[in-house]
């Protein structure tokens, strides 16, 4: 028995009964061995280059380009000329036309997309195509409604695009933050220079042939590929009027000191240290299948991520029971099985940041448990982990892992509930389990969070905004407010923003 099949914590192992592999064909993903930009409707060589891999498998997958000063300043160019050119003035519902065709082209190649994203991210397939795709293709189809609709949306404001939107993306949605990203910028007449994480650029890079396919004018969405150095060059571009940012609290705050007195419009969409409240009153199985998918969807790549399970001390034992027999069903492996619940993490840098602080965790104190579970030899993986024992001041419960983590807390009373899932620098996210309507809205009321799911977690809709307090950033994606960054209303400049 290897390291990883021993159960940690007490729990037998399961019998070992085995799926049989039902991987998904990768044939419907055609790779170049090399890309360039996408800019001004065009590929460009890139100047630089580096490799792009499967953190599954650690095969080389392409080489990307790694976007100098003078080639992000070359995308801004074309994102100018385009706005320009004619995007910033053509009849709206022209705007929501291309708008509706990149939806419908995305929902045709949904299922090139996901192998892709699964490929290069390392995602279960089963949520590539299941939530990434769907939820990407719904965001223009919703986005592209708004687009003839603006004086509506934001009645006597005379609602006017901004100009050129810089956009950095984070590697754990990649084609779903760019939808985030891309619909309602193009919706309001902006046009975009958009990077997406070095580590999963492939789907960006597929999506300009969707742009191609929908005959978007030339230069009205550009795609730079890279690392931080570029994300910084598009920030300081002079020619960018907006920078949307999603990914750590770190970057983001750096970039809001660059950006401090240039008048250019921010909205940062940073970490979370969500907190999952378990009432004594919730029906346990559907809340312990929450638990789950709050935490380990992903692989616990996600910024609302349920991290911090706050249970009600009368239920303790029972949930802690059935959370680790639950854990012991989870399929770990292959991100192309049909059966995998829990892929690769996406990067070493990542594994190691997780790695590092699960050693923590166990220095400071809390009590670890896995349950016993073969991953393969090569890639980076790491098995679905609970923490008990965990007091509030642990750099676990404080902490954005980013990974399969839980650490578990109790408390006794709702006061104690709200006090323990508010301290924390975060508030993007937190979920309530309880079979009480009246104390879902009081706790709803009382937690500093922007999105509170009721007796759910992890669910999405392009009509709900999200986005956070406090270190997780500021800004709304998705609903009419997501729109709201993207256009020039004549209140908010009366304020000055
Ligand atoms: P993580 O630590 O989870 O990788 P990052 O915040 O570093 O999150 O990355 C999110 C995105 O921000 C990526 O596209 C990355 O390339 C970009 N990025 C990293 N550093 C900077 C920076 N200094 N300025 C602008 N973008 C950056």
């Amino acid at each position: 028995m290897t390291d990883l099949e021993r159960p940690r914590g007490g729990v037998p192992a399961p019998k070992d009964w085995t799926y049989a592999p039902a991987p998904e064909a990768r044939d419907v993903v055609t790779l170049a061995d090399r890309y360039g930009h996408f800019v001004g409707g065009e590929w460009i060589e890139a100047e630089e280059t580096y490799t792009t891999i499967s953190p599954a498998t650690e095969e080389p997958l392409a080489e990307i380009g790694q976007a100098t000063p003078a080639e992000v300043e070359r995308a801004v160019a074309a994102a100018r000329d385009a706005y320009d050119d004619g995007w910033s003035t053509i009849s709206p519902s022209e705007r929501a036309k291309y708008l509706f065709r990149i939806a419908r082209i995305l929902q045709e190649r949904s299922r090139e997309f996901a192998v892709l994203e699964s490929l290069n991210g390392g995602k279960p397939i089963k949520e590539s195509r299941d939530v990434d795709l769907p939820l990407a293709a719904a965001h223009f189809f919703y986005y592209a409604g708004w687009a003839d609709k603006l004086e509506y949306a934001f009645p006597n404001q005379r609602p006017r695009p901004i100009g050129v939107a810089g956009q950095i993306i984070p590697w754990n949605f990649p084609l779903l933050m760019l939808a985030w990203k891309i619909a309602p910028a193009l919706a309001a007449g902006n046009t975009v220079v958009l990077k997406p994480a070095e580590t999963t650029p492939l789907t960006a890079l597929l999506f300009c042939d969707v742009l191609r396919q929908a005959e978007l004018p030339a230069g009205v969405v550009n795609i730079v590929t890279g690392d931080g150095a570029t994300g910084a060059a598009i920030v300081k571009a002079e020619g960018v009027d907006k920078v949307a940012f999603t990914g750590s609290t770190e970057v983001g705050k750096a970039i809001q000191r660059e950006l401090a007195g240039t008048g250019k419009k921010l909205t940062l969409e940073l970490g979370g240290k969500a907190a999952n409240i378990i009432f004594d009153d919730a029906a346990l199985d559907q809340a312990v299948e929450g638990i789950v998918n709050g935490i380990y969807f992903n692989q616990g790549h996600v910024c609302c991520a349920g991290s911090r399970l706050l249970v009600q001390e009368s239920i303790y034992e029972p949930v802690v029971d059935k959370l680790k027999r639950r854990l012991a069903t989870l399929r770990v492996g292959d991100p192309l099985d049909k059966n995998t619940d829990v892929g690769a993490i996406n990067s070493k840098q990542q594994l190691e940041k997780i790695q590092e602080l699960v050693a923590v965790g166990e220095e400071e104190g809390a009590e670890i448990y896995q349950p016993p579970c073969r991953v393969p030899e090569k890639g980076y993986w790491f098995v679905p982990t609970v923490f008990t024992n965990v007091a509030q001041s642990y750099r676990i419960a404080q902490e954005e892992i980013f990974g399969p983590v839980l650490s578990i807390l109790t408390f006794r009373t709702p006061d104690e509930a709200v006090e323990k899932a508010n301290n924390t620098p975060y508030g993007l996210s937190a979920g309530v389990w309880t079979e009480k309507g009246s104390r879902i809205l009081w706790m709803a009321e009382r937690l500093r969070a922007g999105v509170v799911w009721a007796n759910t977690y992890n669910r999405f809709d392009p009509s709900s905004p999200f986005g956070g307090y406090k270190e997780s950033g500021f800004g709304r994606e998705g609903g009419r407010h997501g729109l709201e960054p993207y256009l020039q209303l004549d209140d908010s400049e009366a304020f000055g923003g």
